[in-house]
């Protein structure tokens, strides 16, 4: 699983844990979220903005 990062705020989404209050249950996958979903925390980057983060399990 990986994790994505905003790289304006910071807020991360990792498929393992979803994110809830945006209607994504844990484990979904980054491919299915919709290509025009914006950040929640910040609101300004949509998905494609995104960078992938990996290692965040340490
Ligand atoms: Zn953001």
């Amino acid at each position: 699983m990986m994790a994505y990062l905003c790289p304006v705020c910071g807020y991360v989404y990792d498929e393992r844990s979803g994110a809830p209050r945006e209607g994504f249950a844990p484990g979904t996958a980054w491919s299915e979220i919709p290509d025009d979903w914006c950040c929640p925390d910040c609101g300004v980057r949509e998905k494609l903005d995104f960078e992938p983060k990996e290692g965040v399990s340490r």
